[in-house]
């Protein structure tokens, strides 16, 4: 998979390469690929805002560097474009699966009030949301994608079994996990993890994924 970002703020990205994702990229099991917006602006300051037609409080990004930028890096329109907005369709498992069939991403991420129309109009596939709240940037709610999406591809987790166990995976939540020592501060681990019998093991971990589910997210519960 090949993920190309446009960004005001190309240092922000910095942090994916550590851990897991960092080393993926080091090995090259996916490409990223991180464009800076202003380098295409043909404003001699190389200012990429203005003030919103209609008035209003803040700035609002210019269409001209994001279309040559876009246009730069994705001429013949492969990429899936995704404009990060708190206007667009919520992140979840299910469309981080989606998304990570896809061979070719494009995340444009907006800053001050967002970006002129026109560019979401013509060249945006699809708006993203990571929640029901308004960040800055879009910077961060793109590294949360990546990241989701990230793990879904070949190589990029350790053991392939790691996103099949996981919340969400089967429509619940996960059960606990314990690891070394049996008994810390006082704490057992349940006996039954302890037992070697896979069965009862298997059971007891989807029973409790039942509980903690019925109690966390009940609504996960009704899809079922
Ligand atoms: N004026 C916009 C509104 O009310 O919908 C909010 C703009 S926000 C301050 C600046 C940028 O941050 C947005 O253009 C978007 O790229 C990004 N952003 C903010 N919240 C987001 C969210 N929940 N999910 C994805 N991107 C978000």
């Amino acid at each position: 998979m090949k993920i190309e970002v446009l960004t005001l703020f190309p240092n922000m990205f910095d942090s994916l390469k550590e851990s897991v994702i960092g080393k993926a990229l080091d090995k090259e099991k996916f490409i990223l690929n991180i464009t800076d917006i202003r380098d295409y602006s043909l404003d001699k300051h190389k200012k990429c805002d203005d003030y919103p037609f209609g008035g209003g409080s803040g700035m609002v990004m210019t269409p001209q560097p994001i279309f040559d930028a876009i246009r730069a890096v994705d001429p013949n329109r492969v990429c899936k474009r995704i404009f990060l907005s708190p206007k667009g369709k919520t992140l979840s498992q299910s469309l981080v699966e989606e998304l990570s069939k896809e061979d070719n991403l494009l995340f444009l991420c907006g800053h001050y009030e967002g970006v002129d129309q026109r560019i979401i109009d013509s060249e945006i596939d699809m708006e993203l949301s990571i929640g029901d709240y308004v960040l800055t940037g879009g910077e961060l709610a793109c590294m949360v994608t990546i990241d989701a999406v990230a793990r879904y591809i070949d190589g990029v987790l350790g053991s392939s079994e790691s996103t099949m166990e996981e919340s969400f995976s089967n429509g619940l939540l996960e059960y606990p996990q314990y690891t070394r020592p049996q008994n810390f501060n006082g704490m057992a681990v349940p006996e039954v993890l302890l037992s070697g019998n896979h069965k009862e093991i298997e059971k007891w971990r989807y029973n409790e994924q039942l509980k903690i589910t019925k109690d966390r997210r009940p609504d996960l519960l009704e899809d079922k």
